[in-house]
């Protein structure tokens, strides 16, 4: 089911997906500095003092360490089939706005935020990102060049720059990447549910979809399905709405027209259950995971001079806040849905 044809009366705020990648003093993009071992472990986590730290250093041969957890998910964390992940540059301010903080803050063992670059993922460049969300057990690396990416160590530089890739190469996510939260959100379902749907809230290029594509083709991730929404009508979308602050769209509408548009067979029982989709999800092994690659034009590196007062996150320009609106919203749609123990669990 297409949504194309449903209203997109304002396009002024056009949330398009960032275009430049950041640079600047913490680039997203090497410099062919000698790497700094071991600097980036104080900056791993900043949500919060009793969040348990994230990816713990590489070994020397590269494998990422598993550490056991302070705080462990409360069970009905663990039953839920619903998650979520936020995806934005780490050295942007996205992770600083108040929403994002406070979500991360008040939700210690359920939220965590990983950093990790694009270069361990098999990019050739750098580009450094950060992952907030409720998938709590991903083994992500460390970002580059704090630890250092497999190109930094031998050659000292990254092979290509940001500015030499086109829009499509610089805003689509690693397979690699993709590949190894997926396979967590697999691992952290398995045995319990029947589907994998992910909601990819703002799908830009469509590089998760062509991912689960490919593993779908090669034999793998048979059970998962996407429903790809962007504000902007690609090839790939299969809707197109405005997830803004004052817009009635929401995860959950999105959710409603994935399951209409995979499973028409169960509309009337989703339109019946007595919460709804969320409910009939939880009920009937479904596993959600809503991806929100939000657009980072007003909180990368190189949009800050613009959009924020200077060495803050606070926003300067109605851009800004709209953004910030916009993901304080689906913030609040998550807290009250998916962090919340007495909803939609049995
Ligand atoms: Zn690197």
């Amino acid at each position: 089911m297409r949504m194309n044809s449903m209203a997109l009366p304002d396009l002024s705020g056009l949330a398009l997906r960032c275009e430049s990648i950041g640079v600047g003093g913490k680039s997203d993009e090497g410099s062919g500095e000698i790497p700094r071992r071991g600097k980036g472990k104080q900056e791993q986590d900043t949500s919060t003092q009793e969040e348990p730290r994230d990816q713990t250093p590489a070994s020397a041969d590269g494998f990422v360490l598993k550490k056991r957890a302070r705080w462990n998910a409360p069970p009905w964390r663990a039953a839920s089939v619903l998650d979520f992940m936020f995806e934005n540059p780490l050295d942007g301010k996205f992770k600083d706005i108040l929403s994002v903080k406070q979500m991360l803050q008040n939700n210690p063992g359920i939220v965590r935020q990983y950093n990790t670059s694009y270069c361990h993922y098999g990019y050739s460049y750098r580009k450094r990102t950060v992952l907030i969300g409720t998938l709590t057990q991903l083994s992500l690396k460390c970002p580059c060049p704090e630890e250092p990416c497999r190109q930094l160590t031998l050659y000292g530089k990254h092979s290509k720059e940001v500015a030499e890739c086109g829009n499509a190469q610089k805003n689509s996510l690693p397979p690699l990447l993709i590949d190894a939260m997926v396979d967590g959100w697999i691992s952290r379902h398995a045995g319990r549910v029947e589907r994998f749907l992910l909601v990819d809230v703002f799908s830009g290029w469509g590089s998760i979809e062509r991912r689960v594509a490919e593993k779908k083709a090669s034999g793998q991730w048979q059970k998962v399905f996407t429903f790809a929404n962007d504000i902007v009508n690609r090839s790939h979308t299969q809707s197109n709405l405005d997830m803004s602050a004052n817009t009635p769209w929401n995860p959950g509408a999105l959710l409603v027209f994935a399951l209409n548009a995979l499973w028409p067979e169960h509309n009337a029982h989703v339109t019946e259950h007595p919460r709804g989709a969320l409910g009939w999800v939880q009920d009937n092994g479904v596993a959600v995971l809503f991806h929100c690659s939000t657009p980072c034009q007003t909180y990368s590196t190189n949009a800050l001079a613009t959009h924020r007062v200077a060495g803050t996150a606070d926003p300067k320009t109605p851009q800004a806040e709209h953004d910030d609106a916009m993901n304080a919203s689906l913030i609040d749609y998550f807290t009250r849905n998916v962090l919340h123990p007495t909803k939609h669990t049995k």
